[in-house]
């Protein structure tokens, strides 16, 4: 292992922890992920002794151009060397309550703080110290579980899992980042500690769930989180989705498994967390939206809108912003049939600009999205659709060159119309505006201020004024 910890600030840490004769290690995430060959940038430290003090000696020999973030509360110190950010602490002992993920601390030795470790792949270490420098230390067989794909807790998976519940979603999370199966107890113990997910944080659950969202297969999380019951919990809108209904010989598509589909589908196009949970809310509103029509079988009529409006409660409920990008999810949902309709039909330029103004700069990721949707196991249909897309983003380009309507405002504003005919603002300045915007997306009238014009005075007319 010596041969790995490449970066001299392994031989640093080790002459400070030498001089101040306190045993230190590299531990934890550091340590898989340089196994895994996968970039970190966060390296924990563990001292046996003082962390704190160790951290200041480091930073002593450094020059003292480092500042040490000290932690009294948690026993910990700090210092960003370079892009890494490297924590030091003294080995803990930890023991736990019931109502508390927060355990009661004491000081231990380096088994002590291994074993309060999550996953035997998290509880690797390697020494720093002068006698056995780079020394790997691996008391639960951790290399063994990285070289068969196991994620395995290192104690009785009920106590692990019981004492911090966050644990359940952090081995689901590293299930679906790493691709790695959860081994069977551990597996069962999640299912059976589920109800515990409620003392753990809001904030907390989505910050794993946004890391499961964020990992090349997501379906893989979201499927052991379906399977264990913790998204019963966590997100029981999502599960709704599961199951199909037949009536007549006529079934619908289990949605879970279609959003699934669609959000690994949208994985491959992009990384955009936002874009990727456009995706999973997609459909949401389709339990709700339901009916059986006889002669048409299964409809889902107004999801598109339902669902729209159910992403500010399901953002707040998770505790995700409720900004900008609640709002690019909310529009992206409610448009996300449009691109459908539009080639299924023959395509009308009013209509393509109509969505482009409606979509505005997220038009490439709307489109993404629908050619996400197409989940169709028939290989001529998919072919089909996704030409079909192909034509409707040529057009897009087409109409985008022609008008420019993207970020479009219309040629007459609120403000001319209120000169125009010398009224204050009001609901019938809302009406011209509406009515010369909707003249020009129906292609009724050019986007340009003389037809603009003449139209405001004909619909000012309408409404008996006068210029
Ligand atoms: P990532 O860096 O990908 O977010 P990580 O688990 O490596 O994941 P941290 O959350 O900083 O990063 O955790 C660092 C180490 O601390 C882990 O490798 C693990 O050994 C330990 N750890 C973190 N959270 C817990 C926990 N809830 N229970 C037990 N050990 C934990």
């Amino acid at each position: 292992m010596e041969t790995k910890l490449i970066h001299p600030i392994f031989k640093i840490i080790s002459e400070c922890a030498a001089e101040m004769n306190t045993p230190a290690f590299v531990i934890g995430g550091w340590v898989r992920d340089l196994l895994l060959n996968r970039a970190c940038k966060d390296i924990d430290i563990v001292a046996i002794g003082n962390g704190i003090g160790l951290a200041e000696s480091v930073a002593k020999k450094l020059g003292n151009k480092y500042h040490v973030n000290v932690f009294k509360n948690f026993g910990t110190a700090q210092i960003a060397y370079e892009d890494y950010d490297i924590e030091f602490v003294g080995a803990r002992k930890e023991s736990y309550r019931s109502e508390s993920r927060k355990p009661i601390v004491e000081n231990g030795t380096l088994v002590d703080d291994q074993n309060r470790r999550d996953f035997t792949i998290n509880a690797l270490a390697i020494s720093l110290n002068i006698n056995d420098y780079g020394k790997l230390l691996d008391p639960f067989n951790g290399i063994n579980d990285m070289e068969i794909c196991l994620i395995r807790t290192p104690l009785d998976p009920d106590i692990t899992f019981s004492d911090d519940p966050l644990r359940m979603m952090r081995a689901i999370r590293f299930a679906a980042q790493l691709n790695y199966t959860i081994e069977k107890k551990s597996l069962d113990s999640i299912a059976k500690n589920k109800d515990r997910i409620k003392i753990i944080s809001k904030e907390r659950i989505s910050e794993e769930l946004n890391k499961i969202i964020l990992s090349p297969i997501p379906s893989i999380g979201f499927k052991l989180l379906f399977d264990t019951g913790l998204l019963h919990h966590i997100f029981p809108q999502m599960t709704l989705l599961y199951g199909v209904e037949n009536r007549n010989g006529k079934s619908h598509k289990d949605n879970f498994y279609h959003t699934l589909e669609v959000l690994d589908n949208i994985c491959k196009t992009t990384t955009d967390l936002w874009l990727r949970w456009a995706a999973i809310l997609h459909d949401i509103a389709k339990p709700e939206t339901k009916r059986f029509e006889l002669g048409h079988g299964w409809t889902f009529h107004g999801h598109e809108d339902k669902g729209s409006r159910m992403v500010p409660q399901i953002f707040s409920q998770l505790k995700l912003p409720l900004n900008e990008k609640m709002k690019y999810v909310q529009k992206l949902v409610l448009l996300h049939l449009r691109p459908i309709v539009l080639a299924k039909s023959e395509i009308s330029d009013s209509a393509v600009r109509r969505l482009l103004f409606e979509a505005g700069d997220d038009i490439d990721d709307l489109m993404k999205l629908c050619e996400a949707d197409i989940t169709s196991k028939n290989a001529y249909k998919v072919q089909k659709y996704l030409k079909n897309f192909e034509l409707v983003r040529l057009k897009l380009k087409d109409i985008e060159e022609k008008d420019n309507i993207r970020n479009w405002q219309p040629p007459i504003s609120g403000e001319d119309i209120m000169n125009t005919f010398n009224i204050p603002a009001g609901r019938k300045v809302g009406l011209i505006k509406n009515a010369i915007r909707e003249a020009i997306l129906d292609g009724i009238i050019q986007n340009e201020y003389q037809q603009a014009f003449e139209f405001m005075v004909i619909e000012g007319k309408k409404l008996g004024l006068e210029i």
